[in-house]
């Protein structure tokens, strides 16, 4: 059809594509020639570069006062499943991630507590940065930021302000699920809504501290509004270039409110998704094929299909899998360079800022 070939052209020029272009990438049902597409850009940005890094989640809390209904990892304080971590355990967990010298990142993600108060995260941080300093710490979405500045009252300026002074280095890119208000209302009415969600992005990257975007699909939204949802991301990245990757997470709904409503993504629909985000979000570097919500298997797949990263070694990962997730909790760096490898593309071991560690040719 017309605009197709017209789609092509522009990609093929690199032209900037458009809503209407977007919608019509949806529709479109050649995945083939989607992938085709797709990895021509990312061939021009990245060449056969690969990216991974070394790295630990810690989950602080599920204890959440949110209950998203998508989300199978969040709960109540008197749930059976609730679990809060101390600062001492938090500090021996990342003790022992450290005895590996390879580890560069702590990636630190939580419920949103209803009592913590914004002193024992920033004690938390500092305490982490004073005793491993060589550690990135990539923590809290911009959902939990605007939930701490509500609850202590302040600004969110000076939230992330008073994070960057503890210690933090960057935030991760959750919480962005679908920028659309009609979706948020009926999936996760008691958190930052669209506007929120990139306000605290726009303010974290304006005082120098970067972020990744994310994008939650497979649920209620429509297609349209995934692609006003890339549109808002590829907005805010011109006019901050903050944004160091996109993931898109497709969504698992076993174990929450939602099994019965929603049909679990087809990969078809996850290798066009992937596709279309990177052919849509045009001014971003990297496009993240997050093997814990993928699975190893597509991930490496989606490397044909516009990603460049393929995230890191992870190690207990809780959220994805508290929903179904069926992939390992964790990997090995052996496990994710034969990954790459098979593929024919080049392992780069990344630190969070994305300089190179080494190049695996
Ligand atoms: S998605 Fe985040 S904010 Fe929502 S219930 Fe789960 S942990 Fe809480």
């Amino acid at each position: 059809m017309e605009i197709y070939s017209v789609i092509e052209d522009k990609v093929r020029k690199g032209i900037r594509l458009s809503r209407a272009d977007g919608v019509a990438l949806f529709a479109c049902q050649d995945v083939a020639w989607l992938g085709m597409l797709a990895d021509l850009v990312r061939q021009r940005i990245s060449g056969d570069y690969v990216y991974f890094n070394v790295n630990r989640h810690i989950n602080l809390t599920n204890i959440c006062t949110a209950r998203c209904r998508f989300c199978a990892f969040g709960c109540d304080a008197d749930s059976q499943q609730s679990y809060e971590m101390t600062k001492e355990q938090v500090l021996a967990i990342a003790a022992q991630a450290a005895q590996d010298p390879a580890l560069r990142e702590l990636h630190i993600v939580s419920g949103l507590h209803p009592t913590w108060p914004l002193a024992y995260y920033f004690d938390i941080i500092a305490s982490l940065k004073a005793k491993f300093p060589h550690l990135h710490l990539k923590a809290f979405t911009a959902v939990e930021i605007h939930y701490f500045a509500k609850q202590a009252g302040i600004t969110i300026e000076e939230t992330l302000r008073r994070f960057k002074a503890a210690g933090v280095d960057s935030l991760p890119g959750g919480g962005a699920e679908i920028l659309s208000d009609r979706v948020r209302e009926q999936l996760c009415p008691n958190k930052a809504n669209s506007e929120e969600w990139l306000a605290v992005a726009k303010a974290a990257h304006q005082m120098g501290l970067r972020s990744n975007a994310s994008m939650l699909y497979g649920h209620v939204e429509t297609m349209e509004e995934r692609v006003d949802h890339l549109l808002a991301l590829r907005e805010l990245q011109d006019e901050t270039d903050g944004f160091q990757t996109f993931i898109c997470f497709p969504f698992h709904p076993k174990n929450t409110e939602l099994n019965e409503a929603v049909r679990r993504t087809s990969l078809w629909d996850e290798m066009k998704t992937m596709a279309i985000s990177r052919l849509l979000l045009d001014n971003f570097r990297n496009i993240k094929a997050y093997w814990v919500m993928l699975t190893l298997p597509v991930a490496q797949l989606s490397l044909g299909f516009g990603a460049n990263d393929i995230d890191g070694t992870v190690s207990e990962e809780k959220i994805i899998h508290a929903a179904g997730g069926k992939a390992e909790t964790s990997l090995s760096q052996a496990a994710i360079i034969r990954t790459i490898r098979e593929t024919g593309r080049i392992p780069v071991e990344r630190d969070s800022m994305y300089n190179i560690i080494r190049v695996l040719e």
